[in-house]
């Protein structure tokens, strides 16, 4: 069996594909496709089971499980995530965006899942091992990319109550078109005042499955009052912002303070978040984490203290936030076009994912 060689941990065996996508069909999907529907030739894969720990460090073509039906995952939703994405440089380099931190933060949702805990190298080198194999499913071209999504989920065999004995991790890709095609629109957000996504000493801080889908009827409760994007408030009082579905928020106000809630447990700490309040304090502007009440911003925004609202995560960097609408408001942020801040933080740290932008904080890691 071939080796991958990767920079970090321990190498990864290559089954390379007999039958990867013909060329002219990958760069069709490279281009085209709609978020999340075109995965690359391969995957990575590591076995992890309770007598033998991590083994058989792979990368196969990507196609569908053996999985038995009684797989505790199925059952009992013992399952985490991550997601982040590699960017083509225009010096031919393949880099990704804080992979380290991704990989801690994997660690810290095995733990909260009773998932064992995978090396941080062989996280990275996961991702090193993937895009070796699958180099040319990384697009060309101003915001797009090749999003990665590892992943682990109980794969025994057991419909008893207790952690896994044996699990899977993988690593999918799939390549995203850019985010500018279209031009950057606001999104609507609609505030969810009946369903929570997370509680106090509950697994919102965790990146899993599960908090997923308890967001999912927010989700079609927003679309059916009209706008795009949910946004929870604290399960405790239904008064205190708290995140969207899948991405954090930031209110900006107009002396230039910007806010968000603090990472207390019930949110997920995103990547995106901790690297937007840096390139903020950078500008020697404050940022402050504390509790955003429902109500203090919608008269802020009535009487035009605050002046901008946006998300950030990795799938879309950073969308400004037009327009808030709930049982019982419907305001829109300032004029409801992008604000000045999200587009220039936007610009800067989009141009330090490609290169274009001096890395200052060595945040980039080359895969290839
Ligand atoms: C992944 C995720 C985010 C964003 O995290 P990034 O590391 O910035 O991609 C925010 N909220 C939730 C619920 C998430 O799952």
């Amino acid at each position: 069996m071939p080796e991958l060689e990767t920079t970090v941990g321990p190498r990864f065996d290559w089954r390379p594909n007999p039958k990867p996508l013909p060329a002219a069909e990958r760069e069709a999907g490279l281009g085209s496709a709609a978020f999340g529907t075109v995965f690359s030739d391969h995957m990575a894969a590591i076995d992890w089971s309770h007598d033998k720990g991590w083994t058989n460090r792979r990368i196969e073509p990507h196609g569908p499980l053996n999985l038995s039906p009684a797989a505790a995952v199925l059952h009992y939703a013992q399952e985490i995530f991550e997601g982040l994405k590699a960017y083509r440089w225009e010096d031919g380099s393949i880099r990704t965006f804080r992979p380290w931190a991704n990989a801690e933060r994997f660690a810290r949702s095995a733990r909260r899942m009773a998932l064992p805990q995978l090396q941080l190298a062989d996280f990275v080198g996961s991702l090193e091992a993937l895009v070796q194999a699958d180099s040319a499913w990384v697009p060309t071209g101003l915001g797009s990319s090749l999003y990665m999504r590892p992943f682990m989920f109980a794969s025994e065999a057991f419909v008893g109550i207790r952690p896994a004995r044996s699990v899977s991790y993988l690593v999918i890709a799939s390549p995203v078109g850019s985010y500018f095609s279209g031009g950057l629109a606001s999104v609507s957000i609609w505030i969810d005042t009946e369903h929570s996504r997370a509680a106090a000493g509950g697994t919102g801080a965790a990146k899993c499955g599960g908090n997923y889908a308890a967001s999912l009827l927010g989700q079609v409760k927003a679309q059916e009052n009209g706008c795009e994007q949910v946004l929870f408030l604290d399960a405790a009082t239904f008064s205190q912002l708290e995140e969207l579905g899948g991405m954090n928020v930031m209110v900006v106000t107009v002396d230039g303070t910007v806010l968000t809630p603090p990472a207390n447990g019930t949110i997920l700490e995103g990547i995106t978040r901790a690297s937007v309040m840096q390139l903020v304090r950078d500008r020697s502007m404050p940022v402050i984490e504390q509790p955003i009440e429902l109500r203090w911003l919608l008269e802020a925004l009535a009487s035009g203290q605050v002046s901008e609202v946006f998300a950030c995560g990795t799938a879309a960097a950073i969308t400004p936030v037009g327009r808030l609408a709930g049982k019982g408001f419907d305001v829109t942020v300032a004029d409801g076009a992008p604000g000045p801040l999200t587009m220039s933080l936007l610009d800067e740290l989009t141009g330090i994912q490609y290169g274009r932008l001096p890395d200052k904080h060595g945040w980039t890691t080359r895969l290839i």
